[in-house]
């Protein structure tokens, strides 16, 4: 076989949520997310699920779709970007909440299905989603009235608990919701670990729950093993891969593996990164191909059939270091091509 195996651990993941949830007094959902940040949300929904989550959120209604699927009727699925023109059907018969983010989407939303379900999202700071101070000052008495059932806004710095924004949305989160008695979120992963004041009646944990910082105590989620195709000994003074980008300095053992930036192995890696067999590390030399990289196994008595990229050794925020990138984008860029194996 020459595809990479990609290994979820679904009690991993289970139990991340668990550890997150009891860090806080208040309830917990479950962000899935672009597939469950990329590691299959018809398998990572069910399993939170079990684990005691009752509320889900996705970015787009299509995805509520798939999710509505896997969990059945029961669990609450909101929708990040609210109420799109033309989503009504889908989130009538999905039976989704969406987060509406503008008046504009709160027209649409009690016009199209009213007396449905919805939220509000608030902006507080991040200029990204929700609705303003002055919008909602505007439309808050004819909003209440509709009966919206969460109150949410997401912080832009929670990974940097001493950066002044995070107690800046805190305050205008408050200021736009205190005293209203309907449920309200604004932490995602990083937000509850800046402490009770930020955890109101629900988190929203994303990529704590599939092993990511800023959960630095989290459970280690995913295991890529890629296969060696080949293994060749270069002489002092040959170059690897395109463009010769690397020339051995002396003779040189070289393995290639099957995995690309075809399969989320970005190109950007290149020189920094380095897969690793039993916990010792092996560089990647020369240039990331689409379909195949090139390793210095020189240091290994005997060539292994995989070499790993991520797993106890390396973990996805490692990874994303030698790209210069985060987490987030090293897991949503897990490659289709993986055989996928699930641990339940
Ligand atoms: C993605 C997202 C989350 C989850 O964030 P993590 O940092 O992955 O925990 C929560 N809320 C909103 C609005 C989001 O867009």
């Amino acid at each position: 076989m020459s595809t990479a195996t990609l290994t979820i651990d679904l009690p991993a993941i289970a139990a991340n949520w668990e550890t997150l949830d009891r860090l806080t007094s208040c309830e917990t959902a479950a962000v899935v997310k672009a597939d469950a940040y990329g590691l299959g949300v018809a398998k990572v929904g069910p399993a939170l699920a079990r684990a005691g989550a009752r509320l889900f959120f996705v970015a787009a209604a299509e995805e509520g779709i798939q999710l509505r699927r896997a969990l059945g009727h029961g669990p609450a699925i909101c929708v990040f970007t609210g109420h799109m023109p033309g989503d009504a059907d889908i989130i009538r018969a999905a039976d989704l909440t969406p987060m509406v983010n503008s008046v504009d989407q709160l027209l649409i939303h009690v016009e199209a299905l009213p007396g449905h379900p919805f939220g509000i999202q608030f902006d507080t700071g991040m200029n990204r989603l929700g609705m303003e101070p002055a919008e909602w000052s505007a439309v808050h008495d004819i909003a209440i009235a509709q009966k919206p059932e969460l109150l949410i806004s997401h912080l832009a710095c929670a990974d940097e608990p001493d950066h002044l924004a995070n107690q800046m949305q805190l305050d205008c989160f408050v200021d736009m919701t205190e005293g209203l008695d309907i449920p309200r979120s604004l932490a995602a992963t990083g937000g509850i670990f800046l402490g009770e004041k930020y955890h109101f009646d629900l988190t929203r944990p994303g990529v704590g729950l599939y092993g990511g910082l800023p959960f630095v105590d989290a459970r280690p989620v995913v295991t890529l093993d890629v296969p060696v195709i080949q293994v060749r000994d270069v002489a002092a003074g040959e170059s690897v891969g395109y463009g010769a980008a690397y020339v051995a300095k002396s003779e040189t053992r070289v393995a290639t593996v099957a995995a690309g930036y075809a399969d989320g192995v970005i190109r950007a890696m290149g020189a920094k990164a380095t897969f690793t067999h039993e916990g010792r590390k092996l560089p990647v030399i020369g240039r990331v191909s689409m379909d195949a990289i090139t390793v210095d196994v020189s240091s290994l008595a005997k060539v292994p059939e995989h070499l790993q990229l991520i797993g106890l050794h390396q973990s996805v925020d490692t990874v994303a270091e030698f790209a210069g990138t985060i987490g987030y984008e090293i897991l949503t860029s897990l490659g289709a091509r993986y055989d996928r194996v699930y641990l339940r």
